[in-house]
Parts: C-alpha cells; sequence; structure tokens
C-alpha cells in the first residue's frame, strides 16, 4: 500500500528535515514524515507502520524535543488533530493536535478559567500530558478528565487522569516510549474548567506570558529547560552557579539570561548540544555532587 493512500500527499514528505519540525531547528531528516489531521489518518498510518513493521515515532509540536543529527528511520508521525468543543458543563473536548496557546485563547474567549497558567508552553495537548508540562504551580493533570489513545492497530479505549500516572513530567507514555508505544497515541483529551472572568482571565495570561519574556530567552530556538528539577535543587542555579552561564559548544549555548535553557544560537548540531550537557552534567557534579537529569527527549539516531 502507498502511504498516499492514507494521508494527503501534501503531509507526506520523505528525507524531511526535522529542523524545520523542532523549536531548537535541530535535528537530521525523518525518512518519512507524515502529518495526521484525522483520526482515520492516524489509525491507517499506525496500523501501515505495524503491518509493515516500520518503526514509527510520534510528536507534537517538537518543543521537548533534540533531534539527533542521523535523523529518525521509519515514519514520523506528526500528530495535527485539532477542532475543539466546548461543553455546557465547563468540559472541553480537544483534538491532540492542538496548541496549548490557542486553546487558552478559545477559553478566554468563553471566560473559562483554569489554563491561565499553562498558556505560554509552546506545545499540544498530546505532548502536554505525555510530559505533564506545567507552569507556575500548574500542570496539565490539574485540568485533565481522561483521554482517548489509539493502539498500533487503530482501535481507541478512554484513560482517566488517574490512569495516567501523572507526576513530574511523567506519565505512562513515558514509560514506553519509542517505536512501539505499548500506551498508543493520544487522539483527544476532556479537559475541565472553571466559569471565570473573561478580563481577569487575559489580564494573568497576559502578566504570565510577561514574565517568560522577561526571564526566558525566547529570542533563540531552544526545547525549553533542558534538565527537570532537582528534589531538593534548583537545576538553573547550580548550573549558573558552576560558572557555566555563556559556555558554548559550538552555537549550542547555556543561555546567558537563564541558565537552565540550551540555545541554539545558529548552526547548533544535536552533537554540539549532546557535549554542552554531558559537560554541564560533569561541572555541577564535580562542584556540587548533585546528578542532574534531562527534561528534553532524545529521539533518533546518531550520525
Ligand atoms: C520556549 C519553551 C518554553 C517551554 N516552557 C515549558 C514550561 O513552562 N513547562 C513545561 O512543562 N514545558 C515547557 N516547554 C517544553 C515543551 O513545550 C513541553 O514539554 C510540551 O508539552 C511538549 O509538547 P509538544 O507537542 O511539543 O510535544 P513533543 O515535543 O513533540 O513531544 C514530546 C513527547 O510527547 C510525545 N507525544 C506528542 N504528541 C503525542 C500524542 N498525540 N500521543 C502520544 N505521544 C505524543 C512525543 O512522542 C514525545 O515523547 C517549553 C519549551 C520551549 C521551547
Amino acid at each position: 500500500m502507498d502511504i498516499a493512500t492514507i494521508i494527503p500527499k501534501k503531509n507526506v514528505f520523505y528525507n524531511e528535515p526535522m529542523s524545520k519540525h523542532t523549536t531548537f531547528r535541530i535535528g537530521g531528516p525523518a525518512e518519512c514524515f507524515v502529518k495526521v489531521e484525522t483520526k482515520d489518518q492516524l489509525k491507517g498510518i499506525l496500523r501501515y507502520a505495524s503491518e509493515n513493521k516500520v518503526p514509527a515515532t510520534v510528536i507534537g509540536n517538537g518543543s521537548n524535543l533534540l533531534v539527533l543529527d542521523g535523523g529518525i528511520p521509519g515514519i514520523t508521525v506528526k500528530v495535527a488533530i485539532d477542532g475543539y468543543e466546548v461543553r455546557p458543563d465547563d468540559t472541553v473536548v480537544v483534538g491532540s493536535g492542538c496548541k496549548l496557546g490557542h486553546l487558552a485563547k478559545v477559553f478566554a474567549e468563553n471566560s473559562l478559567s483554569g489554563f491561565e497558567e499553562l498558556s505560554g508552553i509552546p506545545g499540544t495537548i498530546g505532548g502536554a500530558i505525555v510530559m505533564n508540562a506545567g507552569a507556575y504551580q500548574k500542570e496539565i493533570k490539574d485540568v485533565l478528565k481522561c483521554v482517548e489513545v489509539m493502539d498500533c492497530q487503530g482501535n481507541v479505549r478512554v484513560l482517566q487522569n488517574d490512569e495516567l500516572k501523572l507526576g513530574y513530567r511523567s506519565s505512562i507514555f513515558k514509560e514506553n516510549q519509542g517505536a512501539h508505544r505499548v500506551q498508543g497515541v493520544i487522539t483527544e483529551a476532556v479537559l475541565v474548567l472553571t466559569k471565570g472572568n473573561e478580563a481577569e482571565i487575559r489580564g494573568r495570561m497576559q502578566e504570565l506570558l510577561q514574565s517568560r519574556k522577561d526571564k526566558q530567552p525566547l529570542e533563540y530556538p531552544s526545547a525549553g529547560s533542558t534538565f527537570k528539577r532537582g528534589q531538593d535543587f534548583i537545576t538553573a542555579k547550580l548550573i549558573d552557579e558552576a560558572g557555566l552561564k555563556g559556555y558554548h559548544v559550538g552555537d549550542a549555548y547555556i543561555s546567558e539570561k537563564h541558565s537552565g535553557f540550551i540555545v541554539n544560537k545558529g548552526n547548533a548540531t544535536a552533537k554540539d548540544v549532546l557535549q554542552l550537557v554531558e559537560y554541564a552534567k560533569e561541572e555541577v557534579y564535580k562542584k556540587f555532587n548533585k546528578k542532574i537529569d534531562l527534561e528534553i527527549e532524545i529521539v533518533g539516531e546518531k550520525e
């Protein structure tokens, strides 16, 4: 079967540079890159991959990913299933490819509160649930009722919030990553919001977006915080105190503005980023005897 019978030709790309699909603007080519806009297309491509034993890698907005320079073998599936339905009981059904920033505006228009803190996270609902993304003491977990997931045969089932093991940047989806996701691909989610005041919601969103602009190096491509917070320490602070601000390998820099971010100041490669990550880990360990873990996910193959 030809992939073009499953996905419209305009959404199928061969040898597609992943630097075009990640906020880091880094990454070698995807052997085959498809953008799926409907559940039927997703079902078709997952079945195709499974029947032909081709590895399938799922991405959302690519805002938490470091794709290696050798690229991604098999099929890379960008989930772009969007659409939403605001229900009278203040729950909202959203496609997993909806972007958080766009949804936040929709919720504000509908005077629905509870999502303001998440509005500046540049990902999709699917990616946010997998990561249990969060900011300003709010996590997606706090507003999530349930998700619909599709397995590699195209069968769907609904999982409730408490079945997803949502913790600090973790979920059941992260337990089985890679080509053969046991927990499946998120297609849809139901969020629970509360009635609020539109002007107040917009005001809070503005305030938090400004705080991001002030503190984060949004002028450069990145994948957000490179490392997770430690249990008893703030990783960015240790990196800073280790004197690593502005340290770089090639065009990959530890941001001067926020040492928790590695930024791409031009043509950084994944190899540069990985070297910088290793250096930061070693220095922090040497100086503070603390191990730091990556928040960003590494995908693909080395060159
Ligand atoms: C400037 C900047 C600021 C950021 N600020 C924050 C922040 O404040 N808080 C925070 O938590 N994160 C932050 N991030 C990181 C990132 O935006 C989040 O992790 C986000 O939730 C990732 O969503 P995504 O759609 O881009 O997912 P991707 O990066 O594309 O993928 C992330 C993971 O989710 C999986 N995935 C994606 N979609 C699906 C799906 N439909 N079904 C199953 N699996 C799927 C992927 O396989 C991968 O494992 C920031 C990033 C940047 C660049």
